[in-house]
């Protein structure tokens, strides 16, 4: 199929298109690797968003380096031989894992451990601090338009032409949202709306930071929602009965969000969280504060929502304070059991059959037919990828100045002091070595310390026998 550029240019969308959604199809582009075409199905759904898609276009310079490259973002608008605007070319996203295969419980082949997840969770803040950072705000944060680099952990966004756009004074929004993603006064203020003709405003930075506590909390906690429950008084469960087992389907946890009803954070009679997920108290204070303010005070006030910088030093925190169980990491806190482990209990204790255990696992997966437009999803390339500059927490700082401390004692130590002296020297270097022990940071610095300082200590010991040695032999 021949397209044409703005500029006239004819492009060769090469057939079969690679993915077909309900809005349009998805092709590469001949001696274009590193592109895709989106082009519309229907000629009047393309005519009603050209002015939109013009507007991301002429940003797409000033989109693409302040994210770094992470978007799939509009970039050229095309045309068909008779001129009428039909689609756009972006870049092509190679990533293609999805944050939703990491929420499925029992796992899925694709699995990360908690680390793993954590610097996952930290790409998505940053690449979210970066839509913000220039005035926008994604809407709709469905997991299925976030792919995950298996090598590199960061998180790519596609489907960005559906993103809530502002330009200059105009406002295009987003016009569609996953179910269990929504945030509480979007639901309130669009009953009897659609999201394109609700008088109220719909998509904010603040409602994107309650999709992204979402997204947070379902990392964390096995997959399950803040807002899920099943029924308390089905704990003898048959596979007859399995279906009250299941978290809700989340379009039914939209119906809590609207209520601001957490299990986690309050009780409600009858009702129970999910069996395979821990509880609130298998993560740290300073998490569990940053999800209360996200879901119970952010229900009333959408500006005590955590911002995405807030959840990155928080999680990065988190990262450095985790024990291992032998299966995988977890917070120690103040109990000798993984949390993790003991929700796999519950869970094959629970569930009677392996045919069971994938009917939870189908439930599990958000409905995407719920008052929804099913997402393109783009297919990509590697985009060149500017380093990011993680927050770095002030714990981090101390401590690998500790660390760095002791591993310079420890070399001037292994240098060869005169009369032992190595022996003291060595010695700070490793008290140094252990209070950085105690702080958040795990940098190599901190192996590389103790080794050196240990072996400082040993050769100061050594020199200092020596110095005896020889004032005995002189003596004599
Ligand atoms: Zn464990």
């Amino acid at each position: 199929m021949l397209v044409y550029t703005s500029n006239g240019n004819a492009l060769e969308l090469i057939e079969p298109s690679i993915k077909q959604g309900g809005e349009g199809a998805i092709y590469r582009i001949k001696n274009y690797p590193n592109r895709v075409a989106k082009v519309y199905s229907d000629s009047n759904d393309a005519r009603k968003r050209e002015s939109k898609l013009a507007a991301q276009v002429s940003v797409y310079g000033n989109v693409n380096s302040a994210t770094g490259g992470v978007t799939a973002w509009p970039m050229g608008m095309l045309y068909n031989n008779k001129r009428e605007f039909i689609g756009f070319g972006m870049p092509c996203i190679t990533a293609r894992q999805e944050l939703d295969d990491l929420y499925a419980y029992p796992p899925k082949n694709f699995n990360l451990d908690l680390k793993d997840k954590i610097t996952c969770l930290v790409n998505l803040c940053e690449s979210v601090k970066r839509i913000h950072d220039i005035g926008q705000c994604i809407g709709d944060m469905n997991p299925n338009n976030m792919k995950i680099d298996e090598k590199s952990l960061r998180v790519y966004l596609v489907d960005c032409d559906s993103y809530n756009f502002n330009h200059g004074n105009q406002s295009f929004r987003c016009l569609v949202c996953a179910p269990g993603y929504v945030a509480p006064e979007i639901i309130k203020v669009c009953k009897g709306y659609t999201y394109e003709d609700c008088p109220s405003t719909t998509f904010t930075e603040n409602t994107d930071n309650f999709s992204l506590a979402i997204h947070i909390f379902r990392m964390l906690f096995n997959g399950a929602h803040p807002y899920s429950r099943r029924q308390a008084a089905s704990n003898n469960i048959t596979n007859s009965n399995l279906s009250s087992v299941n978290s809700m389907p989340v379009p039914n946890c939209d119906r809590s969000v609207e209520k601001g009803e957490s299990l986690y954070f309050q009780k409600i009679t009858g009702y129970d969280i999910p069996i395979w997920s821990p509880d609130i108290t298998s993560i740290p204070e300073y998490l569990r504060s940053l999800f209360e303010r996200a879901f119970i005070k952010g229900y009333l006030n959408p500006n005590a929502r955590p911002k995405p910088e807030e959840w990155i030093a928080a999680l990065k925190m988190y990262a450095n304070d985790l024990s291992y169980c032998g299966q995988d990491y977890y917070w120690k806190g103040n109990k000798d059991s993984c949390p993790y482990c003991e929700a796999r209990k519950r869970f094959l204790g629970y569930i009677p059959t392996q045919k069971a255990q994938q009917q939870i696992t189908a439930s599990m997966v958000p409905v995407t037919t719920y008052n929804y437009v099913s997402p393109m999803k783009a297919p990509a390339y590697s985009p060149s990828y500017t380093t990011y500059n993680h927050v770095q927490t002030p714990v981090d700082r101390a401590g690998r100045t500790k660390a760095i401390t002791s591993l310079v004692l420890g070399l001037l130590a292994l240098n060869g002091l005169p009369y032992g002296v190595g022996v003291l020297v060595g010695g700070a270097g490793l008290i140094c070595n252990l209070l950085a022990r105690k702080t958040n940071y795990r940098g190599k610095a901190l192996s590389a310390g103790l080794v050196v300082s240990i072996l400082g200590i040993i050769y100061g010991v050594f020199l200092g026998a020596i110095t005896i040695y020889s004032l005995i032999q002189y003596q004599n």
